[in-house]
């Protein structure tokens, strides 16, 4: 939050930085261009106003030349209409407002209009001409207050001194009508401080005095203003009415020929508006980009939060997946080893069904063995040998039988390696019976099998498919315990080598449930069923890629068919 808020003023103060660094520039280059074009226009002004007055003053001077000007001045008792006409005529042509003609003792002699006798010796202009220089003046008469710009020229007489002064009085309005109303505030200031000639009315004779520096000269009107510099630029901040600016850039220019100083005013608001607007515009962009920075600050944090959570949520179901793996694996194991356990005590438990039956076959021919060998004793007695070669060679016989019966028994009880492999399915069917046969025999079961005359070879695991056979048998003889028949029967049918096996007993009560585990019809206890033979058989023949059935066959007694995978030399023969 600290953090947050630190960027955030360090965000504001570059802002404002580059916000007030863009007004500065922008206020500094137009107050510049201000100043350049207000610089150029006072020159024109300046240059203006001195070209009208030479005009005068070369009037003058021509005038004071004149030989009629001359003569009178010479002999002022002489007649003085004709000057004073000839100055009429100058100064209607030049739009003079006057034109006189003095002594050397300053009394006017002609006049355009009528100025005669007035004494003009106390006036500068009157002395600097007698002094044989030009004089200039500018002054405001006393008595209809109209501001006047006077030339004073001296004329010569023949022999060398000064015999009179021509003097031309030009109304400053004259000059000024011609550049009234241009835009730039112009004004030409005297010794004094004082406006003497403007394009501005409202700023004539006026002082621009400084609010602090309050004078005491009460004669002329007053405007204050107060005086800054900005950028490098003189402003003055006035308070002249409606028709001046406010706030002005102030420039100067010497007139020394004239003894004045010519003064501009530009309206200063212009060049403020226009820097206003630019660093307006620079605060706002830089509040945007700013404002676009944080979005998409907001929304890349919410996107990596949210990724963060969901890479978190991924991991986790992983681990809860890799757990659920190992437990399943771990529990798959589990159901190996007591599916193989379950195998063997399975066949374990067959055995001890069988071993009546087991000791009986073997007791049979046991008891004939010794039968046909005291017989044989017997007829060697008789010098019979033939007899006794022939009971001999039963003897044989069945030793040979025995061994075949103990060799089966001791290949189911072995402990069958886990793993597939090609094995004869009739051969295993061969086996599965041998085993059985006295349990079959005894209950007066008759096997209908005929082998086929060559291998059948199918996948699998040679003990198990035997233990699977052992079982479905054992079924059937518990299931007719009053004799009946087992029939079996080896095909191929769709890819796969499908054995059936069917018995004409009562059938099964509950179809559905036989493959479970623990499910019994029989009696619990000495050799009867636990309910876990079908359901083995199930396993063992799943694990062999093939499929195990049992159904009621509609004519009576159940039916039970195994699907196996065929070998592959099998399938290709
Ligand atoms: P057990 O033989 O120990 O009872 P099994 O799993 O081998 O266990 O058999 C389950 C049940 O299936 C038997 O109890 C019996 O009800 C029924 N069953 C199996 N084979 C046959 C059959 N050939 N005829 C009738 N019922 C059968």
């Amino acid at each position: 939050m600290i953090r947050r808020l630190a960027i955030l003023a360090l965000f504001l103060t570059l802002a404002g930085a580059v916000t007030g660094g863009i007004w500065w520039r922008a206020l500094t280059d137009a107050l510049e261009r201000l100043e350049e074009r207000g610089r150029s226009d006072l020159a024109l002004s300046g240059d203006r106003l001195l070209g009208q007055l030479q005009r005068y003053r070369e009037m003058t001077v021509l005038m004071a030349d004149h030989p009629e000007v001359l003569r009178l001045a010479l002999d002022p008792a002489a007649p003085s209409a004709p000057v004073s006409a000839l100055l009429q005529r100058s100064a209607d042509m030049t739009s003079s407002d006057e034109i006189r003609l003095a002594t050397a003792s300053g009394r006017v002699i002609a006049a355009s209009a009528g100025g005669e006798g007035l004494d003009l010796s106390s006036t500068p202009y009157f002395k600097r001409a007698m002094h044989g220089a030009l004089g200039f003046h500018h002054e405001v008469d006393p008595i209809d207050g109209r501001r006047m710009f006077v030339y004073a020229a001296p004329v010569f007489s023949p022999s060398g001194p000064v015999a009179g002064v021509l003097v031309t009085r030009v109304e400053t309005e004259t000059v000024e009508v011609t550049w009234r109303g241009e835009p730039m505030i112009v004004f030409f200031t005297d010794k004094n401080g004082i406006v003497f000639v403007s394009n501005r009315d409202e700023l004539i004779l006026v002082r621009l005095d400084l609010i602090d520096g309050e004078g005491g000269d009460s004669s002329g009107r007053l405007i204050h203003r107060s005086q800054r510099r900005s950028a490098g630029h003189e402003i003055w901040d006035l308070d002249g009415g409606p028709y001046l600016p406010a706030r002005a850039l102030h420039i100067t220019r010497p007139l020394q020929v004239i003894g004045m100083t010519g003064e501009a005013l530009v309206d200063a608001a212009p060049a403020e508006r226009q820097a206003a607007l630019q660093a307006g515009i620079a605060a706002a962009v830089s509040l945007g980009v700013g404002a676009l920075l944080f979005a998409i600050q907001v929304r890349r944090r919410a996107l990596s939060a949210q990724l963060a959570a969901e890479a978190e949520a991924n991991a986790r179901l992983e681990g809860r997946v890799a757990e659920r793996t190992r437990e399943l694996s771990q529990t798959n194991d589990r159901l190996q080893r007591t599916q193989a356990e379950l195998v063997q005590a399975g066949k374990l438990s067959a055995l001890g069904q069988m071993s009546a039956g087991i000791s009986h076959e073997l007791n049979q021919p046991l008891m004939a063995i010794r039968s046909y060998a005291e017989n044989a004793e017997l007829f060697l007695t008789r010098d019979a040998p033939e007899k006794a070669a022939e009971n001999l060679v039963r003897i044989s016989d069945l030793s040979r039988r025995m061994g075949r019966i103990i060799k089966n028994l001791r290949a189911f009880a072995r402990q069958e390696v886990e793993g597939i492999a090609d094995v004869d399915l009739s051969a295993a069917v061969g086996a599965a019976l041998e085993l059985t046969e006295t349990r079959l025999q005894s209950a007066d079961i008759q096997v209908n099998w005929t082998p086929p005359g060559r291998p059948v070879m199918v996948r699998g695991g040679e003990v198990r498919l035997q233990q699977v056979l052992v079982n479905l048998l054992s079924n059937a003889a518990d299931a007719m315990p009053a004799g009946g028949a087992v029939t079996i029967r080896i095909a191929r049918a769709d890819g796969r080598v499908r054995l059936t096996l069917s018995d004409t007993g009562p059938g099964i009560a509950e179809p559905d449930r036989i493959f479970d585990p623990f499910y019994s019809t029989k009696e619990v206890g000495a050799s009867e069923g636990m309910g876990l033979g079908l359901s083995i058989s199930y396993g063992i023949i799943q694990s062999f890629g093939g499929t195990i059935t049992g159904r009621n066959r509609p004519a009576g007694g159940a039916e039970f068919v195994i699907e196996l995978v065929p070998a592959k030399k099998g399938r290709a023969a």
